[in-house]
């Protein structure tokens, strides 16, 4: 008897599929190097809260680590170091390996926008003794979880002449925020018995941007004609220059410990900057000692619009980047996509005990057990996804348990309950093997959202992994 039991012990230590937490996989040190990596990852959000910020913080780092501008017509060769600037909203870092381009890239895609609310082209007006800007929200917002909440003012202005103004209000202590208002409670009967996410309109998130009269007696909009002086007196501009502006609102709040053990992180934008952090680190990482296959970063923008545009991910900025890398290289831009592996770099729903009901238990991501490895994305029936092959999958098994790190495999959540999307189908399209490796977030696209340290430093983990195949 005794012995059966030990045989179905043994046999299910050998056929089980066992899932670990970090604390119980890592060693105290290496929990001590996921956090100490975490207070890096945490400057970097607080300097990089929209895409322009990003790709600046992310050019800093790559020039103090050798790299350059990369140049069209210029043969490269293995371990030179070059990043192609994408008109300051997107970047794509290359590393030359020591193999030739016709065997492959590995290429690592993450998006640098997140959702936020953008100004529109005639954003300022005066309303019952307040001055206004009026916006636009970008990406998927709950859009009650953006009032009453200090924001901050980022982006450019651009003039007539080229010349580019950058605005960035409400980061420092003391600077002012803005504010978008909500309704009293005592005031709300009608608004609480709309349903949540009916309750405020788009055209409701206006933003609170002053009350002060200019000091003159016989002008009209006083307000308005003060907050304009304003910004003509900072930034040199009218209001006609708002026309050429891409201004927006984020959350003013920074990247904060989580948890009185600090083992979270609570930050405006972990989506996805909490796997554009750790792709960049890594690409920088590999690069000190030459890797085999040449590596490809990506910073991608418009993400969360739908990877259109100039500088989203289904841009040919980026093909013809590659294909020119390859010709002036002599090597088939072909064969070289058809060999190539990427892993797109974006979040996935970490479970929350508070709305378990729409996850599926035995296949959603956790808190602290590694990154998440998501086979296919989508909605309904698995329609506009890239359903990664078996045979990829097991590839990336292979690299990501070669190298230690703990791993998890991750669905949104239940079938038919919801469904979202990544840049992984934009590059599957140009014949690469791709799959989706990322951070599960708890609360995505709030204003504040929750990761892991330990899941953020195993995302680091798995992309130097991947990057040293
Ligand atoms: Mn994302
Ligand atoms: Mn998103």
């Amino acid at each position: 008897m005794e012995n059966e039991k030990s045989r179905a012990e043994e046999l299910k230590e050998k056929l089980y599929l066992k899932s670990k937490n970090a604390y119980e996989f890592c060693e105290k040190e290496e929990i001590d190097k996921a956090y100490a990596y975490c207070d890096d990852y945490k400057k970097f959000l607080d300097n990089a809260k929209t895409e322009r910020e990003a790709v600046r913080e992310a050019v800093k780092l790559l020039e103090k680590n050798g790299f350059v501008p990369f140049e069209y017509g210029k043969k490269y060769v293995t371990g030179d170091k070059v990043y192609f600037n994408n008109r300051g909203k997107a970047i794509y870092i290359i590393v030359v390996g020591k193999k030739g381009f016709e065997e492959g890239l590995s290429i690592a895609a993450a998006h640098v926008d997140s959702p936020r609310i953008d100004l529109k082209q005639h954003p300022l007006y005066e309303d019952g003794g307040m001055a206004f800007f009026k916006t636009h929200y970008y990406g998927g917002i709950k859009k009650y979880q953006w009032v009453t909440t200090p924001l901050a003012l980022h982006g450019v202005i651009v003039k007539e002449s080229g010349e580019v103004v950058d605005v960035c209000i409400g980061e420092n202590d003391d600077d002012p925020v803005f504010y978008i208002t909500d309704l009293l409670p005592h005031l709300g009967k009608d608004q609480l018995s709309k349903s949540l996410g009916s309750a405020f309109s788009g055209e409701q998130l206006n933003i609170l941007v002053g009350s002060r009269p200019f000091d003159d007696e016989n002008i009209g909009e006083k307000i308005k004609l003060n907050v304009l002086s304003l910004l003509n007196e900072k930034y040199d501009v009218t209001e006609a220059d708002l026309l050429s502006s891409e201004l927006c609102l984020v959350p003013s709040a920074k990247a904060r410990d989580v948890g009185f053990d600090r083992s979270l992180i609570g930050a405006y934008g972990h989506d996805d900057r909490v796997c554009a952090y750790p792709i960049l680190t890594a690409a920088i990482e590999c690069s000190k000692s030459v890797p085999d296959y040449t590596s490809i970063t990506i910073f991608a923008d418009k993400e969360e619009t739908g990877s259109d545009g100039d500088t989203g991910m289904q841009s040919y900025a980026f093909e013809n980047m590659l294909n020119e890398l390859a010709l002036s290289a002599g090597a088939n831009p072909r064969v070289m996509f058809a060999n190539s592996k990427c892993l797109s770099a974006d979040v996935n729903a970490c479970f929350d005990p508070n709305f378990g009901e729409v996850y599926e238990s035995r296949n959603a991501a956790f808190i602290n057990k590694g990154v998440a490895v998501t086979k296919f994305t989508g909605g309904g029936g698995k329609s506009s996804t890239n359903d990664a092959n078996a045979e990829y999958v097991a590839y990336v098994r292979k690299i990501l348990n070669d190298g230690n790190v703990l791993w998890q495999t991750a669905e949104l959540g239940k079938v038919d309950q919801g469904g979202g999307g990544t840049v992984a189908k934009y590059i599957a399209e140009l014949n690469v093997e791709t799959i989706d490796v990322g951070v599960p977030v708890i609360s995505m696209h709030a204003p504040y959202e929750i990761v892991s340290k330990a899941d953020v430093y195993m995302a680091y983990k798995a992309f130097v992994a991947f990057f040293n195949r």
